[in-house]
């Protein structure tokens, strides 16, 4: 079992399998050109694999593929095919924004994927291009029809910004209950990656919108799940929110990241990391358990994501598209 300086057990394992991505989301890109990791640096499937075997023999049993785009990385298949013939029962999920799945999906179903979650921000073609930086709401749209056809369990992630989708809220969720999917609203995160017209919503917020069509139930927490869960009875509809400005949040947090490039970090808000790439690359399976003993004994015990604004002293420097949110 694997237990953090704060007495966390800590067992789900999120790997982001590129940088790059095919959208420019505002909340998680710069709006300026920039340059890639050369690809030389990233860590391959083999070496990602040999740290992702030291993490489920110490007690990880949830592993979820992120990005960047993780579609964007070739040969996919093989690597969630390793993970799966390894550990069969490994809760194996994936988060993507969706554009490229239509073709791939049944190829990740049978390789052993389990679950999928989608991004999906907005049901308006062009409020999904201005978000997205481009027009991708049908490919988006024909990646959840393909992945629900084919049998995947999928949740639908959204994150409402103030003046851009806020009131697209309540028809995310009729069109999510209508296809059987779970959808979870994510706080936007303020990060010095992101545009800087952004403004996100709190919780609070996005509850009022809903509230306004919706009589909402809360539910609690799920283990340790960082959704916060409501029931709408009128339709029968369980939703989710992410809420992490709020400060009990972290108080049940089991996870851990893994960039593509090889540096494991504690928590998403903050810088610090450790880098497995060397010991990987020699194949030091002692050298990479010693890390992450490193890593989840300095794993910080909260975020400083704040709801009130006064406490929120500083923007977290890490980027979205590194850590795969
Ligand atoms: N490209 C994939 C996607 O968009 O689903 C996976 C990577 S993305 C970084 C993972 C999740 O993080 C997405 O659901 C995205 O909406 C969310 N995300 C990115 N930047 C965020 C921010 N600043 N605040 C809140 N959520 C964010
Ligand atoms: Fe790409 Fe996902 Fe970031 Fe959007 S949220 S830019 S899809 S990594």
């Amino acid at each position: 079992m694997l237990i953090d300086g704060h007495g966390r057990e800590v067992n789900y394992l999120r790997i982001s399998l590129t940088e790059r991505c095919n959208f420019r989301c505002q909340y998680c890109m710069p709006e300026k050109p920039f340059s890639w990791v050369p690809k030389e640096n990233l860590l391959s499937f083999d070496e990602l694999f040999m740290f992702v075997k030291v993490a489920i023999d110490g007690g990880v049993t949830k592993i979820r593929l992120t990005g960047g785009e993780p579609l964007i990385r070739e040969n996919l298949n093989d690597f969630i095919a390793m993970i799966h013939n390894y550990k069969p029962d490994i809760d194996l999920a994936m988060t993507t924004n969706g554009s490229l799945l239509a073709s791939v999906a049944q190829d990740l179903k049978y390789a052993g994927l389990k679950r999928l979650n989608i991004s999906l921000d907005s049901l308006k073609a062009d409020v999904a291009a201005k978000i997205a930086g481009k027009d991708v709401l049908k490919s988006v749209l024909e990646g959840i029809d393909k992945a629900l056809a084919v049998g995947f369990d999928v949740k639908l992630n959204m994150v409402p910004l103030k003046g851009i989708n806020d009131d697209e809220i309540v028809d995310i969720i009729d069109y999510a209950n209508n296809r059987n999917m779970k959808v979870r609203f994510i706080e936007y995160m303020e990060n010095n990656h992101a545009s800087s017209h952004i403004v996100g919503m709190h919780g609070k917020e996005i509850l009022t919108k809903v509230k306004e069509r919706y009589e909402i139930r809360a539910l609690g927490r799920e283990g340790a799940s960082p959704s916060f869960n409501y029931m709408i009875d009128e339709i029968g509809y369980e939703f989710g929110l992410i809420d992490p400005h709020k400060h009990d949040f972290c108080e049940n947090c089991n996870r851990i990241r893994l960039t593509a490039e090889g540096n494991l970090i504690p928590c998403l808000y903050f810088d610090e990391a450790m880098s497995i790439a060397q010991a990987v690359r020699v194949k030091d399976i002692v050298g990479a358990t010693e890390i992450l003993a490193k890593v989840l004994k300095d794993k910080p015990k909260e975020n400083r994501w704040s709801e009130d604004e006064l406490e929120s002293k500083e923007i977290s420097r890490r980027a979205f598209y590194e850590t795969g949110g």
